[in-house]
């Protein structure tokens, strides 16, 4: 009896080009004895199987079972259709028509089959900085368009050899249809410069002399995945202080590369979920506990107990540590607060007078992309900044709908395209305050838009209107446009990302967001879904003193808020002596230049001054930081607390509970103590606000957003008071909790004012 023969057409979508998808349907179809074929087309890959029935069932369940580890699916449908009595299973030419919708890969850190081929003196790619293959190796950033192939790579203008061509051309081959294969004779080449951009060294010789400057104590940049470092010997006092100065970074952490995981565990607490990020494919920066007798520098992240950690993820990385054998601070390379440098020539012009040297190559960066920085918190890893390794895998929706642009806030910018069920949120563009920044989110969009052939019919941007990013959406754009609440775009985002589609309460917490009243708004409590908020409760509106100003110097928002708190009458503490204090208080007198504000952020400025942290800071969120990390949980206090109804919202204490840190303070009460009854309060405070806001609304889905919730330990607080009081919490698991999630917010809600308008 011959068993019947069958055939099946699957199409595939979700992240399979550029993964190792194709040889791994090829070798399993072989394996199970089915003929047929496979292709890339613009919307995923589609694949025909043919052979008998027990033989296309196995074959349908381990394409989802032994999928490539980089490789995801989104949606696998599978169709009977004739059987062709083909023989043999073959790859073919991809297909370029049609609308595209596949998914690109992020970059992907150096796999271990590559690794053990770099470290082999036998193989043709030993000790070779560009070996990668289908499971490895630069993605986003040196795709200009989709399908993923070759020519649409930065890798174009390298022609592949004979056996590099081979081994691209052989289904069985680990690197087939690996679009940046190369080797020693095809491939691009490591070149070390001095500080003028003169006097080349190549291959070996330049990672030799890059290794003895650093042995020197000296600072270069070098190019990685996403954009040019700079590094400098962690170890070395000196080196890390001239780094700070040059580079113009006082007290901000700086990441450490450590050689390998085991040198990365002896200075840091690592979890094991910790660990699991930290490892391929993202690779990203990961901030973890100091552990005591601690090697590095005290330079590199002064006057906090965290480490930003991170483990080579380019091949050149791994060659450059098996010399130097030392963790390495590596950090983006640019001025302050400007863009990381990708392009050879920029490198040269804007980092000539900090480093000593380069270390660069010839195989173009399309599109820059920060390092990623993740934390663990209330049970989870979370992002503080999503980009390479990460960009530009979607976030996942719910439903689909219209395309729609969000093009974020102002701090910690990033753009979205909703395109189907996909929200493709862009890599960290930084602060929207300079014009260097500025041409990076330009970039962005025109790189997102070409890689995944978006066409949105709405552009949504922040309320505020002198935001660059507004700007660009109302003048340089001549698409119809829509203005979201920064804090609705952030309960909006949260629900998004945990496919949820409201109405829900939104505990929103962070420094800064524009209100529709005109005021500084940044700690409230909302209802609404992707339609319309309504703001329930905010902290009691208190003045900043010179606005922008007050964020650099805390010690201003603290004078304001004791004097709102003692009705003028100021108690003698500590840190107002040698402060100009008079001015401050007849600005605050004659309201000039003193915006109202319910911020969150600013809040725990104002407290973490009091209790005597740092005046002025140098740089965003480092006095509330600190003054979390001194928490102490002894005596498990807190203070008195008020929710006040005022018209149709609620005010949440803020003069009380400063007015008791005042005494607190004069009573010698501890830092850390002071800190641990803050935090305990703010917790009780802000879930007995939610409860109030169900009673009135019968919502049990609370949304915690906002940068605020980048303290962990008040994440934690609340999150567990909320749960002991039956709500269900949503959190951010696949973006920052911080103004990088607002563009995703912005985006879902500006497709849901499409749909609206429809109907
Ligand atoms: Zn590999
Ligand atoms: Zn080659
Ligand atoms: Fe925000």
């Amino acid at each position: 009896m011959t068993a019947e023969i069958h055939r099946n057409k699957i199409t595939v979508k979700g992240l399979v080009q550029g993964v190792g998808f194709r040889p791994f349907v090829y070798n399993l179809a072989g394996s199970l004895g089915l003929s047929g074929f496979i292709i890339n087309t613009s919307q995923g890959v589609l694949v025909e199987v043919e052979g008998v029935w027990a033989a296309l069932e196995t074959f349908g369940e381990k394409l989802q079972s032994e999928l490539p580890p980089q490789a995801s699916i989104s949606s696998c449908q599978s169709l009977e259709v004739l059987p062709k009595n083909e023989t043999g299973f073959r790859i073919l030419l991809s297909d370029c028509s049609g609308d595209v919708a596949t998914l690109v890969s992020p970059d992907l850190a150096t796999c271990p089959d590559c690794l053990a081929e770099l470290f082999d003196p036998s193989d043709r790619r030993f000790l070779y900085p560009f070996i990668n293959c289908t499971n490895c190796g630069p993605r986003h950033t040196i795709i200009s368009a989709i399908p993923y192939d070759r020519p649409s790579t930065t890798m174009r203008s390298f022609t592949m050899c004979g056996k590099c061509r081979e081994e691209y051309d052989d289904p069985a081959n680990r690197r087939f249809h690996a679009q940046p294969n190369a080797c020693p004779q095809c491939g691009p080449t490591v070149y070390l410069l001095d500080r003028d951009g003169g006097k080349r060294v190549e291959g070996d010789a330049a990672i030799s002399a890059f290794c003895s400057i650093l042995d020197e104590g000296g600072i270069l940049a070098v190019k990685g995945g996403g954009g040019v470092h700079l590094a400098v010997d962690a170890t070395n006092d000196t080196a890390v202080k001239l780094l700070r100065e040059r580079k113009g970074r006082q007290e901000k952490p700086l990441a450490v590369m450590f050689p390998d995981f085991a040198e990365a565990e002896k200075a840091a607490v690592v979890s094991d979920e910790m660990a699991k990020f930290l490892r391929v494919p993202a690779a990203p920066i990961m901030l973890a506990r100091k552990k005591s007798g601690f090697h590095i520098s005290s330079q590199v992240s002064p006057h906090t107990g965290l480490l930003g950690i991170m483990l080579p993820y380019t091949p050149l990385h791994h060659i450059i540590f098996s010399r130097f054998k030392r963790p390495l601070v590596m950090t983006s390379g640019n001025l302050s607060e400007e863009p990381i440098c990708i392009d050879n020539d920029e490198a040269l012009a804007r980092l000539g007078g900090i480093v000593d040297g380069f270390l660069l190559h010839n195989r173009d960066i399309l599109i820059r992309s920060d390092d990623s920085v993740l934390m663990e918190a209330a049970g989870a890893v979370r992002f503080i900044r999503r980009s390479r390794g990460f960009v530009p895998r979607p976030i996942l929706l719910a439903s689909d709908g219209p395309q729609v642009l969000g093009v974020g806030g102002e701090l910690k910018n990033t753009v979205c395209f909703l395109k189907e069920e996909n929200g493709f949120v862009g890599q960290h563009h930084g602060d929207l305050q300079n014009l260097e920044a500025y041409g990076f989110f330009q970039e962005t969009v025109t790189h997102l838009q070409n890689i995944f052939d978006a066409e949105p019919e709405l552009v949504v941007h922040d309320l505020h209107p002198g935001y660059l990013s507004t700007r660009w959406a109302k003048e340089e754009q001549s698409l119809p446009t829509l203005a979201v609440q920064h804090h609705h775009a952030h309960l909006a985002s949260c629900l998004a990302e945990n496919r949820e589609a409201g109405p829900a309460i939104g505990i929103i917490l962070d420094g800064t967001g524009y209100g529709p009243d005109g005021a500084i708004w940044g700690g409230e409590i909302l209802t609404g879904d992707c339609t319309s908020f309504a703001r329930k409760c905010c902290f009691e509106p208190m003045l900043l003193p010179g606005g922008d100003a007050a964020i650099k110097a805390p010690w201003r928002t603290a004078l304001s808020y004791l004097r709102a708190a003692y009705d003028g009458n100021l108690p003698d503490l500590d840190f107002l002596a040698g402060e100009p204090v008079a001015p401050i208080l007849a600005m605050l007198e004659k309201k000039i230049n003193c915006p109202v504000t319910t911020s969150c952020g600013r809040f725990f400025d104002a407290v973490a001054a009091i209790s005597g942290g740092r005046k002025v800071i140098a740089y965003e969120g480092q006095a509330a930081i600190e003054f979390m990390e001194q928490a102490s949980g002894k005596d498990g206090a807190t203070y008195g607390w008020a929710i006040e109804e005022k018209g149709d919202i609620f005010h949440l204490s803020v003069r009380a509970i400063v007015r008791q840190v005042a005494e607190d303070v004069l009573a010698g009460v501890s830092r850390a103590e002071i800190s641990g009854r803050f935090h305990r309060t703010l917790a009780v405070l802000l879930a007995e606000a939610a409860e109030l806001v169900s009673s009135l609304s019968g919502l049990k889905k609370v949304v915690l957003s906002g940068g605020v919730f980048n303290n962990h330990l008040l994440l934690e607080l609340l999150a567990a008071h909320l749960t002991e009081k039956g709500f269900q919490v949503l959190t951010h698991l696949q973006l920052p909790p911080g103004d990088g999630c607002i563009s995703l917010g912005q985006a879902v809600i500006g497709r849901q004012y499409l749909i609206g308008g429809r109907v």
